[in-house]
């Protein structure tokens, strides 16, 4: 196997059952990311890109087939063994914040940090306000996440993400909530971090910051395609909400006519 890869994904599935339905998240994902690579990963509303993030981050395990990190298959090891991983080695933004609500801003982003060894309280709140200034939220350090707004919150969980300088960072549309120049400025220290050596993989629907990556993945229906595909792809799914438009505009049309 080769070591230059941070991750390696093999045939893997996930499947969620819920009562009798039987959801295929995700189908024969073959997926390498190289140390020091940045990924972003696109794809339709419901294909898969949370589950697949939720997996590559040790936050869920899959259904079948093969994940190496760091080169040492993560597939047996305990949750114990897992969440030690999580905190030494990466960084995540979840789609839906995740902040604690009994946490203020400051203890939230300096929540990473208490696992790691040698560094006071002092030091982490020190850490925790240094990253909540790089995404302009230092003026709100005693306020709770219930006390903000959508953005705000985005803002706080990227100060968490990144508080710990993790050699792998995973963000899950992280600029999902922002403004256009919130959303470059977050974009601005995902640079910074793939800069000083970081592996980068994240979720984002919007071409323009998907830009900034190397390499785009193309999600569709839980399995990776290629560029030509997804464009097809595309095409038959914008005819498709044509339809859907039409028809609702018709029968608003007729109800007040
Ligand atoms: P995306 O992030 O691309 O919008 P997700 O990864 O969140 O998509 O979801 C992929 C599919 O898996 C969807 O059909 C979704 O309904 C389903 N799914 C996700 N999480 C669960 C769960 N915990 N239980 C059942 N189905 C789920
Ligand atoms: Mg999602």
């Amino acid at each position: 196997m080769s070591t230059d890869h941070v991750i390696e994904i093999e045939k893997l599935n996930k499947v969620f059952y819920t009562d009798e339905i039987e959801t295929h998240a995700l189908s024969d994902i073959d997926l390498h990311i190289a140390k020091g690579e940045y990924v972003s990963i696109a794809g339709p509303s419901g294909c898969g890109k949370s589950t697949l993030l939720s997996i590559l981050g040790l936050l869920d395990t899959p259904s079948g087939g093969s994940y190496r990190l760091n080169g040492v298959s993560v597939d047996d090891i305990d949750v114990y063994e897992r969440a030690r991983i999580r905190n030494q080695e990466i960084g995540f933004v979840f789609q839906a914040f995740n902040l604690i609500g009994e946490l203020t801003v400051a203890e939230n982003v300096s929540m990473p940090l208490v696992y790691r060894e040698g560094i006071s309280k002092n030091e982490r709140l020190q850490l925790a306000e240094a990253a909540l200034e790089r995404v302009a939220m230092a003026h709100r350090l005693h306020h709770y996440p219930a006390q903000l707004s959508g953005g705000q919150q985005q803002r706080v969980a990227v100060a968490r993400a990144l508080v710990g300088q993790p050699k792998i960072l995973l963000a899950d549309e992280p600029t999902g909530n922002l403004d256009s120049r919130n959303g470059e400025a977050v974009m601005a220290l995902l640079e910074e971090l793939h800069a000083h050596g970081a592996t980068i993989c994240m979720v984002t629907h919007d071409p323009r910051y998907a830009e900034f990556a190397q390499r785009g993945v193309h999600l569709f229906d839980g399995r990776i395609v290629d560029e030509e595909t997804i464009n097809q792809l595309r095409e038959e799914e914008e005819v498709r909400l044509r339809a859907l438009i039409d028809k609702a505009r018709q029968s608003a049309r007729a109800a007040t006519a």
